[in-house]
C-alpha cells in the first residue's frame, strides 16, 4: 500500500510549462526536476506563480503548453497515477463543514483507494497532527490553524510519497508552525520527497537542500541551498562595534568597508572570502578604538532573494 518505488526517474519531472491568465503571464517557460528524497523549497514573491506551478501539478490547473510528470505519470494523461503518488496541502483552506474531521481525512483516504486497512494509518496522523480531541468535531467548528492541520492530514491520508505544501505555516500560530515542521521533517526522514513554497525564507534556508526562487513565472535561481548562500551577496557579512572613545583614526584599508560610523558605533560590511572578521576586530584594535562590544550578521536567503528580485518578499 505504501508503494514504495525504485526506479530512478525524477519524482518530479516539469517541462517548459507556460500559462497565460487574462492580463498576467503566471508561468513563463518553467523546466523543474526533483529527485527522490529531496527536500525541496520553491520561494518567490507573492504573484510570482507558485500556486499555480503547484495547481498545475495537482491537476487543478492546465497548463497552456509543457509537462508534468509525477514518477513517470503525466499529470493530465495519466491523472489518477500521478495523482496517487501525490498529497497536497493547497493554500487556500477548502473544505466541507458539514464533514468531522475524521470523515474529511477517511474520504480523501477512500477517494484514493485506502479502505479499512489504511485505518491505523489515519488514527497515526490524527494523532500525529495532534488533532485527536478534535477528530469528531465538525470542520466548521475549528479554528484557521487547526482547519490546516486537517489539510495535511487529508494530502497524506492515501499515503502518497511525494508532499507538496503551499505556504502550509501561512498565517498559522508559531507553536503549530513548529509542530508542523517537525512532522515534515520526521516524513522527509521516512524516506518522502517534500516540496514547499513558503514565503518563511529562514525556514527554507534551514530545511531545504535545494532551493527554487521564482519570480514573475520564471526560474531565476535554483541551487543548492548552501550554494546560493556561498555566493554573491550571500557571502557578505556584517560586523558591528559598540565603542567607547572617539579618539581614533582608521586606516583607509578599514575606511573602505565602513558602512556607517556613529559615536558608540561602527558597522563594517565585508565579503567574507576576502576579509575574516578576526583581521577587522584586530585592525580596529589598532587604530587604538576602544571596543565594548561585537556583534557579527551573516546575509541570509532574504537577502539572497532581495539581491535577485530587487524587492523585498512581502
Ligand atoms: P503566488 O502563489 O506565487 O503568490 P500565483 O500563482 O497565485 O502566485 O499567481 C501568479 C499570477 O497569476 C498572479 O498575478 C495572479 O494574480 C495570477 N492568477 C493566479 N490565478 C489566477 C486565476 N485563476 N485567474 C487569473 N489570474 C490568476
Ligand atoms: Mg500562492
Amino acid at each position: 500500500v505504501t508503494g514504495v518505488q525504485t526506479c530512478a526517474l525524477p519524482i518530479f519531472h516539469i517541462s517548459a510549462i507556460h500559462k497565460q491568465f487574462p492580463g498576467v503571464k503566471a508561468l513563463d517557460g518553467i523546466d523543474l526536476s526533483v529527485e527522490r528524497g529531496e527536500f525541496f523549497g520553491l520561494l518567490g514573491p507573492n504573484g510570482a506563480g507558485k500556486s499555480t506551478l503547484i495547481n498545475i501539478i495537482a491537476g487543478l490547473t492546465r497548463a497552456d503548453s509543457g509537462s508534468v510528470s509525477v514518477m513517470g505519470h503525466d499529470v493530465i494523461l495519466d491523472f489518477r497515477q500521478a495523482r496517487k503518488n501525490l498529497g497536497i496541502v493547497p493554500q487556500e483552506l477548502v473544505f466541507d463543514p458539514f464533514l468531522t474531521v475524521r470523515e474529511a481525512i477517511c474520504l480523501q483516504a477512500g477517494y484514493y483507494g485506502v479502505g479499512k486497512e489504511g485505518a491505523d494509518w489515519i488514527d497515526e496522523i490524527i494523532d500525529a497532527l495532534m488533532l485527536t480531541d478534535k477528530a469528531n468535531n465538525n470542520m466548521r467548528s475549528l479554528s484557521g490553524g487547526m482547519k490546516r492541520r486537517v489539510l495535511v492530514a487529508q494530502a497524506l491520508a492515501h499515503r502518497p510519497s511525494v508532499i507538496v505544501l503551499d505556504e502550509p505555516t501561512a498565517g498559522v500560530d508559531v507553536e503549530l508552525r513548529r509542530s508542523l515542521w517537525q512532522f515534515i521533517k520526521r516524513l522527509h526522514n521516512q524516506g518522502h520527497t517534500v516540496i514547499l513554497t513558503t514565503h518563511y525564507l529562514e525556514e527554507a534556508e534551514s530545511l531545504c537542500h535545494r532551493i527554487g526562487i521564482i519570480d514573475h513565472g520564471k526560474l531565476i535561481a535554483l541551487d543548492t541551498t548552501s550554494n546560493l548562500m556561498a555566493g554573491g551577496i550571500a557571502a557578505t557579512s556584517r560586523v558591528r562595534i559598540v565603542i567607547s572613545n572617539t579618539t581614533y583614526r582608521l586606516p583607509d584599508a578599514l575606511n573602505d568597508l565602513l558602512l556607517r560610523s556613529e559615536a558608540n558605533e561602527l558597522l563594517f560590511e565585508y565579503d567574507r572570502s576576502k576579509h575574516s572578521v578576526v583581521d577587522i576586530i584586530d585592525a580596529v584594535r589598532a587604530a587604538s578604538v576602544d571596543i565594548v562590544d561585537i556583534h557579527t550578521e551573516h546575509a541570509n536567503l532574504e537577502d539572497v532573494f532581495v539581491s535577485l528580485t530587487g524587492k523585498s518578499k512581502t
